[in-house]
């Protein structure tokens, strides 16, 4: 069993159409036709999404999203027109809505990886590839590789898994030129914000991108180079052969799995609240992911 321990109701705002309520985000459309995407607060682990909201979560991730856009816009044009909420909005929406141009998705997840973790790993540890790239021996839970490697997926429902898939079937479903097109892309921001991500004392292991189409035009969408959608890890803690420490749903993911939450991953049942500490540690790990990053301080 899997999904949401309680399926949010969308809000009504007047003149916006509910098109999608996705595990972290609600997307809406207005009268102009652009996409609202609004970032909520939750939280979704082992394909979960917990009942326990992390207060803010949303709007810093959302903050970070802009602020990685801002700094890739060379590379690929993004989908954020503006961050206006609408009229008769929640006040809530402040900070965590995005106005965005409706793209015509490409069906792909593009993963790069710099370092060997998560699924990577598995994969590496059974046959030396990851999505069918060969890579050395001797790499362990948290090398780097010797270089980047694009390692591709297929977007799952929620309540799913994301599947890894090689290269040769991103060609089969997009055509040669779009899945190079993707590649490229992928790789290039990469590699810009593994290079950023690092003068700030944090190791970008991988992350994933979501592209769609405005015309034949490629566009980055979704959000990007966040704790949600990245391995961010303290450069300073960084020590290969181990799990690494990160800057995301770890305390969350590690308290579900302690006896102390009482809750079994392999049973039928939903996972139970979080406590206020693991909350709260959660919350202050997505602030200094921020504050790292952006020099800036969480306001
Ligand atoms: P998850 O990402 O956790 O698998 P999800 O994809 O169901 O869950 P969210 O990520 O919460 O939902 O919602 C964002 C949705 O909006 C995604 O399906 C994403 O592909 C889509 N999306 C993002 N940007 C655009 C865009 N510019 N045009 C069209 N769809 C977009
Ligand atoms: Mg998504």
């Amino acid at each position: 069993m899997s999904g949401f321990v309680v399926k949010p109701e969308p809000v009504h705002v007047p003149g916006l159409v509910h098109l999608h309520t996705g595990k972290v985000r609600d997307l809406y459309r207005n009268a102009a036709g652009e996409l609202v995407m609004v970032a909520s607060d939750r939280t979704s682990v082992y394909d979960w999404v917990l009942p326990t909201e992390i207060p803010d979560k949303g709007r810093i991730l959302t903050q970070l999203s802009l602020w990685w856009f801002d700094r890739i816009s060379d590379l690929v044009p993004h989908h954020v027109i503006s961050t206006e909420v609408p009229e008769d909005a929640p006040d809530d929406w402040a900070g965590r809505t995005l106005v965005c141009r409706p793209l015509r998705m490409a069906p792909v997840e593009c993963v790069a990886r710099g370092y060997l973790a998560g699924s990577g790993l598995v994969e590496y540890e059974k046959t030396r590839t990851a999505c069918g790239v060969a890579l050395p021996e001797g790499l362990v839970n948290g090398s780097e590789l010797p270089e980047p490697i694009f390692t591709p997926a297929t977007k799952a429902e929620v309540g799913e898994h994301d599947e890894n898939v090689t290269y040769e079937d991103v060609v089969r479903t997009v055509g040669a030129d779009t899945a190079d097109l993707l590649r490229r892309t992928t790789l290039a921001i990469y590699g810009r914000a593994r290079d950023i991500a690092g003068d700030r004392g944090i190791v970008l292991a991988d992350t994933k991108f979501e592209f769609g189409f405005d015309g034949d035009r490629l566009v980055v969408a979704d959000e990007v180079l966040t704790p949600d959608c990245s391995r961010f890890w303290p450069a300073e803690q960084w020590e290969p052969g181990r799990q690494q420490p990160a800057f995301d749903k770890q305390f969350i993911r590690d308290w579900l799995t302690s006896p102390a939450s009482g809750w079994d991953r392999d049973s039928e049942l939903a996972p139970p609240a979080l406590p206020t500490d693991i909350v709260e540690q959660s919350r202050a790990r997505y602030v200094e992911a921020y504050e790292r990053l952006t020099g800036l301080t969480w306001a």
